[in-house]
């Protein structure tokens, strides 16, 4: 984990608002050059890894009646 990617995992969305910021981040690393998006799988998980640390995330959306996170692949 590092400055480019994310301090921290979310093991649960707690709010709408963490959700949007984290979401709106993921969507602005890659064309800054930070992040690199490597595949999802069909159930809807998105795997990203981070071009500094080379640490790997996987990460699943939001909706109304989950929470969904942001995890680090071990
Ligand atoms: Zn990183």
């Amino acid at each position: 984990m590092c400055e480019d990617c994310f301090t921290r995992e979310y093991s649960s969305f707690k709010s709408e608002n963490i959700w949007l910021e984290v979401d709106s981040q993921l969507g602005l690393k890659p064309g800054k050059g930070k992040m690199k998006y490597l595949s999802n799988t069909v159930d809807g998980e998105y795997f990203y890894q981070c071009v500094h640390c080379k640490q790997k995330w996987r990460l699943k959306d939001s909706d109304l009646s989950f929470r969904g996170y942001l995890l680090k692949v071990q």
